[in-house]
């Protein structure tokens, strides 16, 4: 089976992309490398360097590829970043995924295996969060993932493609040779670490006056391993719809800091910050579609096995991918 894949050169998608071809699949990246890494491609799949902003390039990559199914993940996932340039979220990840869709049409791709988020929901009301309730995004970016569900819902009605929207909760943690190497870096458990490591002089601890038992936010983090073996099933050709890819468990940013100090036995220096615009104070995942219709079974739900991968790769790559090792 051929799979195109889009954004396989970043975290989510490298590490996908690593899962297919240990099992077989003939994969095709497709990626600007804008913010994925050269050093995160693997040497297995064919690379077409190509941006999705520019409608030909996908085409030609399309008619060429003629996959089975696409994997979409390339796109701009920064909350902070989309509620300052909305614009960019809007081109990339909406008129860029147009650009795929249309692509797909053409060439007859039947199948489409979409990267969505959680934050498509917004600020729920109430937690866990099951794929059924409103979907009400709080920052662009969660807007940008959403639209492109609607579209892909309109496609699917008249052109038959079969979409799996997998809305991902947090994901984090690390494979042996891949991990996550954002510049500048936003997310959570990498600064973490960066801080454990002396690369950051500490933690800011965004917002401590939430509605949650310490005050900081909860979130759902979700091993990548566990990401990527859902993709997998998600390919099944009897599988379409949304499904929410978290464990049902949350942990504050002040729990995800205690686990860091017991693995790494650093002090892991903190500051008390302000809140940081459009994030929700809970984002938990009600994970059973995906459990019962998937066929998905989580691997690694201990947070401390999250972090403890994580740090195994930071601890190798301590400059990201630009280490040299
Ligand atoms: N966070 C924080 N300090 C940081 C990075 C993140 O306190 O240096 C908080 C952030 O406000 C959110 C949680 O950690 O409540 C997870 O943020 P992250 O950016 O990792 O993921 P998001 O939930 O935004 O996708």
């Amino acid at each position: 089976m051929k799979v195109l894949v889009t954004g396989g050169a970043g975290y989510i998608g490298s590490i996908v992309t690593e899962h297919l071809l240990n099992n077989g699949y003939d994969v095709t990246v497709f990626d600007n490398l804008e913010r994925g890494h050269r050093e995160a491609l693997d040497p297995r799949a064919t690379f077409i360097e190509g941006d999705l902003r520019h409608a030909n390039v996908v085409h030609e990559a399309m008619a060429r590829v003629k996959p089975d199914a696409v994997m979409h993940f390339a796109a701009y996932a920064l909350v902070g970043e989309s509620m300052q340039h909305p614009e960019r979220y809007f081109e990339n990840n909406l008129g860029g995924g147009m650009n795929l869709a249309a692509a797909m049409i053409r060439v007859g791709v039947p199948k489409l295996v979409f990267s969505s988020t959680c934050a498509t929901y917004g600020t729920p009301s109430r937690v866990p969060i099951d794929e059924d309730m409103p979907q009400k995004p709080d920052n662009a970016y969660g807007e940008s993932k959403l639209c492109f569900e609607k579209v892909m819902t309109w496609y699917a009605q008249r052109y038959g493609i079969r979409n799996v929207f997998l809305r991902y909760f947090n994901a984090a943690g690390a494979t042996d040779r891949l991990g996550e190497d954002h510049e500048p870096e936003t997310h959570l458990i990498p600064n973490v670490l960066r801080a454990a490591l002396g690369r950051n002089p500490a933690v800011r601890i965004f917002g401590t006056d939430y509605p949650t038992p310490d005050g900081t936010c909860i979130r759902d983090y979700v091993h990548i391993e566990d990401l990527a073996a859902a993709h997998l099933l998600a390919l099944h050709e009897n599988i379409d719809g949304p499904y929410n890819l978290g464990y049902g468990t949350g942990a504050s940013v002040r729990q995800v800091i205690e686990s860091a100090r017991r693995i790494t036995g650093s002090e892991i220096p903190c500051e008390d910050a302000p809140r940081r615009e459009g994030d929700p104070p809970a984002l938990v995942a009600a994970g059973e579609k995906a459990l019962k219709v998937l066929g998905w079974k989580p691997q690694f739900t201990e947070l401390d096995a999250i972090i403890e991968s994580a740090w195994r790769w930071i601890r190798q790559y301590p400059e990201g991918y630009r280490t040299s090792v």
